[in-house]
Formats: structure tokens, sequence, C-alpha cells
């Protein structure tokens, strides 16, 4: 009895401090030891996390202020290795977005994964000169699908791109990449004579259209590291692939619409702010200890 209490309260006070001031961005540096990555890649944390050098051969980190260049080794190893080889092959750098923080974790803002240091982001823009870091706080990025008409942009889509994704699935560390739905078509569109095997990996994901999110693999006997299950067997070009096209909307929704559009309008009360439900999750034991400096 004494022990559900505990866990309750414990679940309860945590979950407070995540609401009131996210704990996980307080912390500048990683911890020492062993790399591990606990729990699950939108619900744990980081141990033994290493930053990525904000510049390299072939590629250059975007908002460096925002400190979420951290990542199991195994991800800064292969970011390295990547960019190298897309240099290689006359690409231009990879512009890297967002890991993790030092010790993983929720951000405070944005996507819910990233958690592990087994996830970072690589812009669609594509780095064609050395910027300063200072430039590289403002950077733009670049959308490379048409919203409106669900198609890819033409002008800003390159044969670059496409293999920079290739080359990023390509790798044993990958267990998946998304993009949007809409470069997932282009790709499957696209004629790949040595094989398409790598396309199983390409998961189709709203919010892609500006970066691609690659993520790694459970490290090789990290019994804490929880996996996710195998994307489905094939290339995935198929139905699949067009679930996720808009569905066209009956005239009684679009009605609805506008009604909820002028409603919104006619009132003057702010919405509430969005609270995460996967903040208010309890985390992994050993995240817990790190958060509270238990574990060092
Ligand atoms: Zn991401």
């Amino acid at each position: 009895m004494m022990r559900v209490f505990a866990a309750v309260l414990t679940c309860a006070m945590f979950s407070g401090s995540a609401i009131a001031a996210n704990p996980w961005e307080k912390f500048d540096e990683p911890t020492s030891g062993p790399a591990s990555s606990i729990g699950s890649y939108a619900n744990g944390c980081l141990v033994g996390g290493e930053a990525l050098p904000l510049e390299g051969d072939g590629y250059q980190v975007i908002r460096t202020s925002r400190e979420r260049y951290y990542a199991h080794p195994l991800m800064i190893d292969y970011l390295v290795e990547l960019a190298k080889e897309n240099k290689r092959l006359g690409n231009g750098d990879l512009l890297i977005g967002d890991m993790s923080m030092p010790r993983g974790g929720r951000f405070t803002s944005g996507h819910s994964s990233h958690q592990t240091g087994l996830d970072a982001d690589i812009w669609l823009r594509i780095g064609d000169k050395q910027y300063s870091r200072k430039a590289r706080e403002n950077l733009s990025p670049y959308n490379v699908v048409d919203m409106q008409n669900y198609k890819i942009k033409a002008q800003k889509w390159t044969n670059e791109h496409a293999q920079m994704v290739q080359l990023a699935a390509t790798d044993k560390r990958v267990a998946r990449i998304f993009v949007h739905p809409v470069i997932k078509e282009t790709l499957c569109k696209a004629d790949w004579p040595e094989g398409r095997d790598w396309l199983r990996k390409v998961r189709p994901w709203f919010g892609h259209n500006y970066h691609m999110h690659v993520r790694l693999h459970c490290p090789k006997g990290d019994e804490s590291c929880t996996p996710q299950a195998a994307p489905p067997a094939g290339d995935g070009c198929g139905k699949e692939l067009y679930s996720w096209w808009p569905k066209p909307k009956s005239e009684q929704e679009k009605k609805k619409e506008q009604e909820q559009l002028l409603l919104a309008k006619s009132t003057t009360k702010k919405p509430a702010k969005p609270v995460y439900k996967d903040q208010l999750k309890l985390k992994p034991l050993r995240c817990q200890d790190l958060v509270t400096g238990t574990l060092q």
C-alpha cells in the first residue's frame, strides 16, 4: 500500500514539475560514464551523451544556442560518417537541426521524441557555403512540399536531396527516417537501380517537409533501451502511403468548419495553452534518478 502511495506521489511530483518547468532543460552537460539510451524514443533519457562538434567535414549544426546537439555516441559517429560520405559524393553540407539535450528528456517545445539521443533532424535546406554560427541562428529552413496541392516543389527538391535520404537510410544503424508523405511519394517514383530495400525505413509523417528525421536502432546490448517494432514489410509505396493524403471534405464538413471559424473570431477568450500528454508520462526509474540528481 505504502509503495503504491509512494509511486503515485513520485508521479504527481514529477508530473507537476514537468509542467511548471521542464527539468531536462536545466542540464548543461551530459553525465559521464558508459553511454546508455534509457526508455523509448518518446519517453526516456540519455546517460553518457556526447556533443556533436558544431561544424565538421560536410556538416554544420543549426541554432546552436538551443543546445540540442547532444546524442548517444552511436549517433555522433553516424552523423560524422554520413556527412563525410555525402560530401564525397559532391553534395553540399548537411545542416543538422535538433538532436537531444545533454541528458535527453522531453523538449519544452516541439517534437515529443528525441529523448534518448538516438534521433536527429537534418534540414532539407542544403548548406551551399560555410555559415557563421551567428548566421546559423537565424537561417530559415526550406519547405520542399507545396502543401496546397500536395506536390513536391520542383524548384526546391533536387537529386541531391534524394541521394541524401538514400544514403542516410541505407546505413544499418538506422531504424527509421521520417519524411513528409509527398517526399516519400517522390522517392517511391524515382528509379533506384541499386535496389529499393532502404525505402522500407523511410516513413511518411506530417511535419517533415522542412527536415528529415533520422532515428537509430537501440545500441546493441543496451538493455535499458526500448526498441520500436520494425516498419511493415515492403517499400511502403502503395496504399499505406496514400492513406496520408487529405480526404476531400463533404459539404457538411465544410459548413461546420466555417461555423467554427466564425465562432473563434467572435469569441475573445484566449485558447488554453496546450499541455502535452507525454509531459505527464512517468519516466523510467533511471531517468527519474537522473533528473533528481541521484544518478550523476
Ligand atoms: Zn525530429
